[in-house]
């Protein structure tokens, strides 16, 4: 396996420009997403790491080689496709072995790596079986197969799961994280689900329009969003955002929204004043009745282990709030809200940019004890 770095990557298609100098490291065995909306240039950069589309500038290293130019046979690099065809009138174990007959592979050879693909996918029973009666999940773990059976130097996964229904789809993302484990490989994985990203992946690139946005561990980009853009793609319910106007000195630990002061953690550097936003998860509001914030309750929505309860706020906006189900929260009411102000984070309106608290210092201290996050 090897590590894949990217350096300035840039595509445009005639006027348009899909990827826009994006830069990162996956490290070596490393399960790395890149997510974000439709059409922001996920599987622009996948292809060109795979050598199928040529960049405009930049540079691409597989191993410490520079592949930039190199055609995607000479690249060692497996494709899993999220419409995975295979060939219907062979069966599972000739589908498997398809990659490495094209090779010219001597037949034992061939029979020892299928049969050891086929083992850790756990298809062992369906290798003499015809793929067309198979589920579809089955028909992904053969793709699978397929790819692994070759022991490229790296995997590329372009929504690969696109194709199955809910329950499949779930149990597979826990099948791939399970065999990136036992493999190893490094490994690019392209979606636009935020919970599949944040479920396997070790590091994220969150793109927005062709641009990086963030690069970090799931947990990191989740508590300390850089933008606006990470903050609300990130997370279901969103993240909730609260608009007010003030200047902030340095150290300040409240946000002057209408006539309540919410709790922040201490402001890095002072603020001039301007339009900012308070941002807080759902699973971070709570009902408190002596609290100056006020709303009205909206609708609740009971979903077993919590409900979530919709709101309007006295200063118009409309907050969603994860709460015990046992919250009495009943649409109509006039409610007092409180946040957990450790887990708050502060935005420029205007640029969108998260501004530094410290709450970042703190987890920019825990993610360097736990190891290198940032890529
Ligand atoms: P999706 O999941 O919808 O494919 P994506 O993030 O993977 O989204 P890309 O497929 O990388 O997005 O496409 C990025 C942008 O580049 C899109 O607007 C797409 O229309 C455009 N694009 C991609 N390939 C080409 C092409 N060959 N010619 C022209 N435009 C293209």
């Amino acid at each position: 396996m090897a590590e894949i770095r990217v350096q300035q990557l840039h595509k445009a298609f005639a006027e348009f420009t899909a990827v826009k100098n994006s830069s990162f490291t996956v490290n070596d065995g490393e399960f790395f997403c890149l997510l974000g909306p439709s059409g922001c240039g996920k599987t622009t950069t996948l292809r060109m790491i795979a050598g199928l589309e040529l960049p405009g500038s930049g540079e691409i290293f597989l191993g410490g080689e520079d592949v930039t130019f190199k055609r995607a046979s000479a690249r060692d690099i497996a494709f899993v496709f999220q419409m995975f065809a295979l060939y219907p009138h062979m069966n599972v174990r000739q589908n498997i072995a398809f990659p490495l007959v094209s090779q010219g592979m001597p037949r034992a050879e061939i029979k020892q790596r299928v049969e050891a693909a086929a083992r850790t996918l756990q298809i062992t029973g369906l290798l003499e079986k015809s793929v067309s009666g198979l589920t579809s999940g089955d028909r992904q773990r053969v793709a699978l197969g397929r790819a692994i059976v070759r022991q490229p130097l790296a995997f590329m996964m372009d929504e690969p799961l696109g194709a199955l229904d809910a329950e499949f789809r779930e149990m597979m993302c826990e099948e791939l994280r399970n065999l990136h484990d036992r493999l190893g490989a490094t490994t690019v994985y392209v979606t636009h689900d935020q919970r599949e990203a944040m479920s396997m992946a070790d590091k994220i690139a969150i793109m927005n329009q062709g641009v990086i946005e963030q690069l970090g561990a799931p947990q990191e980009i989740y508590e300390r969003p850089a933008s606006v853009f990470v903050a609300d793609f990130m997370g279901s319910p969103a993240m909730n955002f609260i608009p007010f106007e003030a200047a902030l000195p340095r150290g300040a630990t409240s946000a002057p929204v209408g006539v309540a002061a919410l709790g922040l953690p201490a402001v890095c550097e002072a603020v001039a004043a301007r339009s900012l936003l308070y941002g807080v998860r759902p699973e971070h509001v709570r009902l408190a009745p002596e609290s100056a914030f006020r709303a009205e309750v909206l609708s609740t929505e009971y979903l077993g282990t919590c409900q979530i309860v919709t709101l309007a706020t006295a200063q118009g906006s409309t907050l969603r709030a994860k709460l015990d189900v046992n919250a009495a929260a009943q649409r109509g009411d006039p409610v007092g809200l409180a946040f957990d102000a450790s887990q708050i984070s502060l935005f420029d309106q205007a640029s969108g940019r998260a501004i530094r608290t410290a709450r970042d210092d703190i987890a920019v201290g825990r993610s360097s004890a736990r190891g290198a996050l940032h890529g």
